[in-house]
């Protein structure tokens, strides 16, 4: 079985103090979907407008995701225009354009209704709340946000919020979302909001796991080459949901695991712009780097 994403393709236009790209291959499901490709099967939903070329296309379908979900439309491809100062730990956004995602529906193709694992990407939360209704009977549904949609669309989001089991969002976002400042408090108070699992990405500081229980902490990888932090959360997530969706387990310290994989693809799509890192990118360099990981944060007892 293998996993459904709904998100964003985009053109992203994006400078940081290393070089800029113009209208590159963008996007929360693209991101996504080629970092999951890695580890399963991906069905994508989303849409693109009649300029989103032929090639960007088969080159998704050449990574094993099924694209026939999605949809082309009258109109321009969404387009997202950000900028990254010294720092690289936080996106000014320049300019959104929702072009065709302003009036996208999706509809999800039969074979995808009895998907199982399912990952809602940035997107409307009213959009993430109809593809859910279409899925028969998810085990697993996994939901991430930005906070453009915490600010226009709060009540919708806390809806879509009350039917999902993992949340994946950044520290900004999480303080947002719940009115705190201290992040084990607003852990808590979005965990009653629904999702009993909650990842807090933390950029270069790595990411904090919530559970029922028990909190963990996994780092960003050290990297002496960093070029474009664009789509870093959603290669994160992308190798999370991968790795949970090939390895079928849900307990604490698989997801642990996995949040471990989602550092690895997000460290490695930071290290080029766009998906430049990913065309290139080999399995047997995701398990050195998992194992590099574990070297990281290894210690022993007193
Ligand atoms: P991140 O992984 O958080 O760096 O996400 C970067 C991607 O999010 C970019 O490739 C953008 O195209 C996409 N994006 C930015 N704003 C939005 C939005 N409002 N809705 C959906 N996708 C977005």
């Amino acid at each position: 079985m293998s996993l459904l994403v709904v998100g964003s393709v985009a053109f992203d236009s994006v400078k940081t103090p290393f070089g800029e790209a113009e209208e590159v291959l963008g996007g929360s499901a693209t991101y996504f979907s080629v970092a999951a490709s890695f580890f399963t099967p991906i069905s994508l939903v989303a849409v693109v407008g009649e300029d989103f070329p032929q090639k960007e296309i088969d080159f998704l379908k050449s990574r094993k995701i099924d694209t026939d979900g999605l949809e082309r439309a009258k109109g321009k491809t969404f387009r997202w225009k950000g900028e990254y100062g010294f720092q690289l730990n936080e996106a000014k956004t320049l300019d959104t354009q929702l072009n065709v995602l302003q009036t996208f529906w999706p509809k999800l193709p039969e074979k995808y209704k009895n998907i199982d694992i399912v990952f809602l990407g940035n997107i409307d939360p009213d959009l993430q709340r109809e593809v859910l209704q279409q899925v028969a009977k998810p085990k697993l549904v996994a939901l991430d946000t930005m906070n453009f949609w915490i600010s226009s669309k709060k009540n919708s989001l806390i809806k879509t919020l009350g039917l999902v089991d993992i949340l994946i969002i950044n520290d900004g976002e999480a303080r947002q979302l719940s009115d705190e400042t201290n992040l084990v408090k607003a852990a808590r108070k979005i965990q009653a909001m629904g999702p009993k699992t909650l990842i807090i990405k933390r950029g270069e500081y790595g990411a904090l796991l919530f559970s029922k229980k028990n909190i963990f902490h996994a780092p960003a990888y050290p990297l002496e080459n960093v070029f474009d932090p664009t789509g870093a959360g959603d290669s994160f997530a992308g190798g999370f949901m991968g790795y949970l969706a090939k390895t079928r387990k849900f307990d604490d310290a698989n997801i642990r695991r996995a949040i471990i994989m989602g550092s690895v693809l997000a460290s490695y799509n930071v290290e080029d712009f766009s998906l430049r890192r990913f065309r290139k990118l080999k399995y047997p360099e995701i398990t050195k780097r998992f194992k590099a990981f574990k070297t990281l944060t290894h210690f022993d007892t007193v």
